[in-house]
């Protein structure tokens, strides 16, 4: 609870209880929500950072619960984890996901889609992968797994060959919010990773000229290249930090100053847009 001034200090108890008790009531309603049809899928373009075109769109799921309204991914993501229902609705937005790429994208564009550890670990998670292909009919290297680094914290060994086997199948992987966990370089030594994408926090300090983020950047960036890897900024939210970013050597770019996630009706019209030019 916060402070709010007066010398007031609330007990922590009753707010601890309050979450508890919400989580409990949110972990009830989202048992449900894939069979009442709640979740929905938003695509945020990723841009080629040269020529600003949309190279990809990043699938985030949306939950718009009958009781607790639109509830964000960072609530209730963490809460399908601990509970593992977010193997289930994993599975829906991997086929999703691709199901909207192949019918209605170019086909130079690729879909990423962000998949949890718990995900990975599971025994059918490639089938679950290969399905998601085959029914959408998309090619796989159209597809792009973001992982965290928390894939390596446990089962590592699990998640890993997983990957293997999804980059088998001609998938890419990317290693998402890079520098915020307990970054390891050795994890780059571990799998082919596409793309690293630097995480916005960084985004943010060097816009405020943190020497310390601008240095960070550029060196992810130089150990990228000479790894063989792109990398994707995340959290662009100007024009300036769009400039700034390029001429750091980013690849790609991703953040609201491209788009902000949209619904797949949106995310289709821009193909129209640009078509007409
Ligand atoms: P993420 O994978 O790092 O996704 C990027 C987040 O940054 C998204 O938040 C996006 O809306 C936000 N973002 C993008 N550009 C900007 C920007 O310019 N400025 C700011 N301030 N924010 C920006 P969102 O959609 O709330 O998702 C939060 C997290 O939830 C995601 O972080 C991801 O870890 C998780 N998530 C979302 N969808 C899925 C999913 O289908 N499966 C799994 N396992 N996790 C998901
Ligand atoms: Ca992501
Ligand atoms: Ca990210
Ligand atoms: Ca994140």
């Amino acid at each position: 609870a916060k402070d709010l001034g007066g010398g007031e200090h609330c007990s922590y108890e009753p707010s601890l209880h309050a979450s508890a008790e919400e989580r409990r009531q949110l972990e009830f309603a989202l048992r449900s929500a894939l069979a009442k049809n709640e979740l929905l899928l938003n695509y945020q373009p990723v841009v080629d950072a040269n020529s600003e075109r949309i190279v990809s769109f990043e699938a985030l799921v949306r939950w718009v619960s009958e009781e607790h309204g639109f509830v964000s991914p960072g609530k209730f993501i963490p809460l399908a984890e601990d509970t593992r229902l977010i193997v289930p609705i994993g599975k829906w937005v991997m086929q999703q996901a691709c199901a909207e790429a192949a019918r209605n994208w170019p086909e130079h564009v690729k879909v990423n889609v962000n998949v949890s550890p718990e995900q990975l670990i599971e025994p059918d998670f490639v089938a679950t992968v290969v399905q998601a292909l085959s029914r959408s009919g998309l090619a796989p290297k159209r597809l792009e797994i973001e992982v965290t680094e928390s894939i390596f914290m446990r089962d590592a060994d699990v998640a890993g060959r997983a990957l293997e086997q999804c980059m088998a199948l001609g998938c890419s992987v990317a290693l998402d919010d890079f520098g915020t966990g307990y970054s390891s370089l050795g994890y780059l030594r571990k799998l082919k990773f596409s793309t690293i994408k630097v995480d916005r926090t960084f985004v943010q300090g060097a816009s405020q000229k943190s020497a310390e983020s601008v240095a960070i950047i550029r060196a992810v960036v130089a150990m990228a290249d000479s790894l063989g890897m792109s990398t994707t900024a995340e959290g662009v939210e100007t024009a300036d930090e769009a400039e700034m970013i390029r001429n750091m050597g980013c690849t790609k770019i991703q953040g609201f100053h491209f788009g902000r996630p949209m619904s797949a009706g949106d995310a289709m019209a821009l193909f129209r847009a640009a078509d007409r030019r």
